[in-house]
């Protein structure tokens, strides 16, 4: 039964077998095998909530790492792809609009960021664009591979960024390359084009583009969806699944960032960097995170203190490994 709230339409996910990413996953699993809404919503109150319509398995899915996600809006669908947790669970957001499709970052891993090629390849429609919503290299290495697939297609980011990668992008991945080898990129992909802040039609689509400092990243880009009532956050919101991303000491500003977020009236269904789409109410459990991520890191004298104590305050969120990446980060040596 479809009603007007349903607009996760398709689930595509082949491979549930891996049962890191089932954990991950299964709080936006659970309406489509078979348990009515509440119990998802028990378990995972955030990600946004299927309707109760049966999902869709994707025959062009068979072998497929990662998981797409597809929220219908009219003419408008917003693929939603979400790597497996070795790929940090990043998402790569495809906009399908009635002409062409709008890919926003491009993954970590680069058998990942093929899949997401692939993928678009099967919607049959021109890529328009790329664009790149902030410097940290799990959005970006893989625009090597979407560069190489889909040739000639512009790379935009916010200015400032590119700069970011010229200076640090290679550093970036070559300290990756020890955990990663060849999934990692072997050269850094520089946007070569700037998007501006503001109102923007793209592929018949309104886009309203912001630029946000110092919160997850230094730099960050969001965009509102006007027409759809869609909030792309990327790393600026996470969900209730996973820890975030606290490398860098701008604990206050990121919260005052989320509550101007949680000021924009209307938009329900945010997508974000890490994880599926959820609903507004993320905005909320992302300050209580940072704000406990604070008052940590102010208790704290030692990386390994951090860690701890931030895990065991939450205990059940995906990816310690961010916990960790960021602890090394918040309590390295000045240089
Ligand atoms: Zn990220």
């Amino acid at each position: 039964m479809l009603t007007s709230n349903s607009r996760f339409q398709r689930w595509s996910q082949a491979a549930l077998s891996r049962s890191q990413f089932l954990q991950l996953a299964v709080g936006a699993l659970l309406p489509f095998v078979g348990l009515p809404p509440s119990a998802a919503t028990a378990k995972n109150p955030e990600l946004a909530q299927n309707g109760g319509a049966p999902g869709t398995k994707d025959a062009a899915a068979s072998g497929r790492m990662g998981a797409i996600l597809v929220s219908q809006f009219g003419p408008v669908k917003i693929h939603s792809y979400l790597s497996p947790l070795d790929g940090f669970n990043v998402n790569t957001q495809m906009i399908e609009g009635p002409t062409d499709v709008v890919i926003f970052d491009g993954q970590l891993l680069l058998p990942y960021a093929d899949e997401v090629a692939s993928y678009v390849q099967t919607l049959g429609k021109p890529v328009e664009r790329i664009i790149l919503s902030h410097a940290h290299t799990d959005h970006w290495s893989g625009l090597q591979v979407l560069t190489e697939r889909f040739a000639g297609v512009r790379v935009f980011a916010l200015d400032g960024i590119a700069d970011q990668l010229r200076a640090r992008g290679q550093a970036r991945l070559d300290s990756f390359r020890p955990i990663y080898g060849d999934r990692i990129a072997t050269k850094v992909t520089v946007p070569t084009e700037i998007i501006a802040e503001g109102v923007q039609r793209i592929g018949g689509i309104t886009y309203d583009f912001k630029r946000f400092v110092d919160a997850e990243s230094d730099l960050q880009l969001a965009a509102l969806l006007p027409e759809q009532k869609v909030l792309m956050a990327f790393d600026l919101v996470y969900s209730s699944n996973e820890h975030a991303f606290t490398g860098v000491d701008h604990f206050d500003h990121w919260m005052i960032i989320l509550e101007q977020l949680k000021a924009l009236q209307g938009y329900e269904t945010i997508t974000i960097g890490h994880d599926m789409p959820v609903h507004r109410s993320a905005i909320d459990s992302t300050i209580t995170y940072i704000k406990r991520a604070k008052e940590i890191h102010a208790a704290s004298a030692d990386a390994k203190t951090y860690r701890e104590s931030l895990k065991a305050a939450f205990p059940d969120r995906q990816l310690a490994g961010f916990v960790d990446f960021s602890a090394g980060l918040l309590y390295a040596a000045p240089r």
